[in-house]
């Protein structure tokens, strides 16, 4: 995981500032104040932060295992992605514009078809003409499919003939689009839910998945998105990006643990091979130093 590794060097270094090795005994009280500051630097939230220092004290060994162990056992359970047995896999993708929400699903279409998955895309994200080309070219270099509808048409419909024809043909893999203007836009969210409800009419056990995609390098934004986000879409599961541009990996661990919500992928850059599915072991292993 020496990709993840560089993509965190950041956030890895500035770590490696407030975080002494050492015994977890042989370390002072000032100490341990730094390394909670540290961690709130990196966007852990001050709420976990004090809860990972606390529950690192009470462990024995050195002062960087003790953080990771107790790292690890603040992120919820996570459950495997909701793929049903017969019948194509629905996933809707949510998240505000700007986010990396576009290439994110080019990238995971791509990996599902190197899986030997048949892949239909549905741009109900009908707003923006160049986002839409802009997955069209995703779309295509993955050898998937995908569904459009001229500028400004009704995403509830897209989405709609959508999930028909992944069902219809049989698709191993449907993933919908939607738009993302501004997260306090009502219009925005009484649209989302309205797509998601016309999804589970087309195909009552659908979506199985709903991910949000959230840019890692905007703190409390990112928290706010998926606040918001969560009650309308029914959000499942998050894809953290841009953690290569910032110091705050951290983000990661504060989202998923306030949520609740599994990080199913992190972006650390812009190529395919920058999205990884996310390992909490493999993560904190990276993000600490
Ligand atoms: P959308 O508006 O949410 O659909 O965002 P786009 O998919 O168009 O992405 C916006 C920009 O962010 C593009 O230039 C992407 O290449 C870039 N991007 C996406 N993910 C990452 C990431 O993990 N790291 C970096 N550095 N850039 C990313």
């Amino acid at each position: 995981f020496s990709r993840l590794k560089n993509g965190l060097s950041r956030s890895r270094d500035a770590l490696a500032q407030m975080v002494p090795g050492g015994s977890v005994d042989a370390l002072s009280e000032e100490e341990w104040i730094d390394i909670e500051d540290g961690l709130i630097m990196a966007d852990c939230g001050a709420e976990l932060s004090g809860a990972l220092v606390h529950k690192a004290r009470k462990r024995r060994g050195g002062s960087i295992a003790a953080l990771k162990e107790s790292m690890i056992s603040m992120l919820p359970e996570v459950a495997p992605v909701n793929e049903p047995a017969g019948g194509p896999f629905v996933l809707l993708v949510v998240g505000v514009n700007g986010t990396g929400k576009t290439t994110t699903i080019g990238k995971i279409a791509t990996m599902f078809r190197q899986q030997g998955k048949s892949v239909l895309v549905g741009a109900a994200d009908t707003f923006r003409a160049a986002a839409v080309e802009q997955l069209a070219v995703w779309v295509e270099r993955a050898g998937a499919d995908m569904v459009r509808q001229h500028e400004g048409a009704d995403p509830a419909a897209v989405a709609f003939d959508t999930i028909k024809r992944g069902v219809a043909r049989n698709y191993d893999v449907v993933i919908v689009d939607t738009a993302g203007r501004v997260q306090t836009d009502r219009g925005l969210m009484d649209e989302l839910a309205k797509v998601r409800r016309v999804i589970t009419k087309a195909y009552p056990e659908a979506p199985h998945e709903v991910w949000q995609v959230v840019d890692g390098g905007t703190g409390q934004n990112a928290v706010m998105q998926v606040e918001k986000f969560r009650e309308v879409a029914g959000t499942s599961g998050l894809i953290v990006t841009k953690l290569d541009g910032s110091g705050k990996g951290g983000i990661v661990l504060q989202l998923s643990h306030k949520f609740g919500l599994p990080v199913r992928y992190v972006g650390v850059g812009e190529t395919l091979e920058d999205l990884m599915e996310f390992n909490a072991e493999e993560f904190i292993s990276s993000l600490l130093p």
